[in-house]
């Protein structure tokens, strides 16, 4: 048996999965009704929080954020001794290590996990979920974790998941965001979105082939500026607000990017290529 609480649209997919794969799965979610669906489908509902605690060792979370866990494990904490907790939840790196010391304190075990797909894609090829915190933990129930999607532990240092979880959606949400200005600037001159999709498509595909060479430039600190550097980059970023300006369209996301160029050149970094921007961004 494995106990999953939070039912939204991930807690939800995961649920069946795990139905699928012939696991006995018990349920809560604080609005009832949303667990009807997976307990016609095969789920058993715990009627508190404390019976879903109870009804397994392995207790998965799917919550909105690391609040909602204390709310809910607040009301089970006589029941979470020799539990593990895998919390699936999205938040930050230092929430997830204070609710490790949290459940550790109550007797229970804490894994971090950060999913790397959305819930149609969940249990399917392209599934991936990072995780972190004590690897004898995590291997005992890889194979299990594993039907959720590809399992990658990424170390004993419980906040690495969401960490790496962050890192991708700081990829992730930046790139939704500047496309949906780059659309901006086009249909700010009447043209359609559509035509100039396969021109972004080109671009965000050739982004992934800088990436490796910028790793080495970073982890090195040497930033050789000989075929593109940061004063002329530096000019461009400043050509996008201007056209934004122009175009009437919101300049935040620009002057966020014209500004790195801007420090970085004060810095004394003109000559360098684009990764001593870096330098700026770190901030020791
Ligand atoms: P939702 O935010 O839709 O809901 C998750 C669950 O959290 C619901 O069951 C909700 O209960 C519960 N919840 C929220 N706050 C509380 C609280 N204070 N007390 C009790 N229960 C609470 O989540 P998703 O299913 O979309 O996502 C789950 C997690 O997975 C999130 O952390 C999300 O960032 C992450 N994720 C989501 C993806 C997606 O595409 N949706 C993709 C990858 C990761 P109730 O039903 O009562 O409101």
């Amino acid at each position: 048996m494995i106990t999953l609480i939070g039912l939204g649209p991930m807690g939800q997919a995961m649920v069946r999965v795990l139905l699928e794969n012939g696991h006995g799965v018990t349920v809560w979610n604080r609005t009832a009704a949303r667990a009807d669906d997976v307990v016609a489908a095969g789920a058993v509902r715990a009627e508190t929080p404390a019976d879903a605690v109870s009804a397994s060792e392995l207790v998965l979370l799917s919550l909105t954020d690391y609040a909602a866990m204390y709310d809910i494990l607040g009301k089970a904490e006589d029941a979470l001794a020799g539990k593990v907790i895998v919390n699936l939840s999205s938040d930050t790196p230092e929430k997830t290590r204070e609710a490790a010391d949290w459940v550790k304190a109550r007797g229970g075990r804490f894994i971090a996990g950060g999913v790397m797909v959305p819930a149609p894609l969940v249990g399917k090829e392209e599934a991936y979920v990072f995780y972190s915190g004590p690897q004898e933990v995590f291997e005992k129930h890889r194979d299990t974790l594993a039907l959720i999607g590809r399992a990658d532990f990424l170390g004993e240092d419980v906040r690495l998941a969401q960490l790496f979880y962050q890192a991708q959606l700081d990829i992730f949400l930046t790139s939704l965001s500047v496309f949906l200005h780059a659309s901006a600037l086009v249909r700010s001159a009447g043209e359609p979105v559509a035509k100039f999709v396969p021109y972004a498509k080109d671009n965000f595909g050739m982004l992934a082939y800088y990436l490796e060479d910028a790793a080495k430039q970073v982890e090195e600190g040497e930033h050789p500026g000989d075929e593109a550097n940061v004063t002329m980059m530096g000019a461009t970023a400043d050509h996008i607000v201007q056209a934004s300006r122009d175009a009437g369209i919101d300049v935040a996301l620009p002057e966020a990017i014209k500004s790195h160029y801007d420090r970085a050149i004060a810095a004394g970094h003109g000559r360098s290529s684009w990764t001593s921007l870096y330098e700026i961004i770190k901030k020791d």
